[in-house]
């Protein structure tokens, strides 16, 4: 692959990573809106309705960057719930805090910098793990939904919002070129920056298959797993409890 990710170690990946997204991060939000045609603000709606978090609940939004996902989770939690806004990168941290600050909420959201990998907080914290477009960039994956199924409390779920794969032959040519020959060129326009967004490409076909996944997290110790596919697979939501 083009950074060769496969090969390298891991200190040496996580650097990369982390490059790759302080470089985006000011055009983030732009870019989401421009390379989906809009289409993430449905799938991060999706994805929180299948959350099914309560008023009073707590949330952990994972790799949450500039937080659109805590924005959602905020609305159903309300002022007596709380959302843990978390990422390994703190460019993205920075952006998503002054952006939910300019939307005036600010009382019961947190800010913490950290690796999904091992996670800081204690057993048994959260009602709702969730990551949304992050899961793909964390090397140790499984590593990752263990700390995830331990920050859990029993009756708690984790979602995982994810690029996934096209579950028929003509998206799957359609997104092939749409990924491959286009979207680094609007990369390239737009953000001046290609390799961030052929990595992005990249990141994505390496990424584990729907039922992959789900094994991953039974295998953290999940259960009742199942996944639901949003456009035809090219983004897929994972759920699984702790119980
Ligand atoms: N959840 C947001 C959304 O859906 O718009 C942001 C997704 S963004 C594509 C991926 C985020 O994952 C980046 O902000 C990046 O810094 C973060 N990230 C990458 N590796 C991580 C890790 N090991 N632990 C925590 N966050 C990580």
């Amino acid at each position: 692959t083009h950074f060769g990710f496969k090969q390298v170690p891991k200190q040496e990946k996580v650097a990369l990573v982390r490059g790759v997204f302080d470089s985006v991060a000011g055009q983030y939000d732009v870019m989401n809106d421009l390379m989906s045609m809009g289409i993430h603000r449905i799938w991060k709606r999706v994805a929180v309705q299948l959350a099914n978090v309560r008023a009073g609940d707590s949330v952990l939004d994972l790799a949450g960057g500039t937080g659109d996902l805590t924005k959602l989770y905020e609305k159903r939690v309300g002022k007596s719930g709380q959302v843990v806004l978390a990422d390994i990168n703190a460019a993205m941290l920075r952006t998503g805090r002054d952006r939910l600050i300019d939307h005036g909420l600010s009382g019961n959201i947190r800010y913490a910098q950290v690796n999904a990998e091992c996670l800081p907080f204690a057993d048994n914290t959260f009602d709702c793990v969730t990551i949304g477009f992050g899961l793909r960039n964390v090397t140790d994956k499984d590593a990752a939904l263990r700390s995830m199924y331990r920050a859990l409390k029993p009756g708690g779920r984790v979602i995982v919002l994810e690029f996934s794969h096209p579950i028929d032959p003509i998206t799957e040519k359609v997104y092939d070129f749409y990924s491959f020959k286009l979207l680094p060129k609007i990369g390239a326009v737009v953000a001046k920056d290609e390799d961030s967004y052929r990595y992005l490409a990249e990141s994505i076909r390496m990424h584990p298959k729907q039922d992959e996944l789900k094994h991953m997290m039974e295998n953290a110790g999940l259960e009742r797993c199942e996944y639901f596919n949003m456009t035809q697979g090219i983004v897929a939501v994972h759920r699984g409890y702790k119980f």
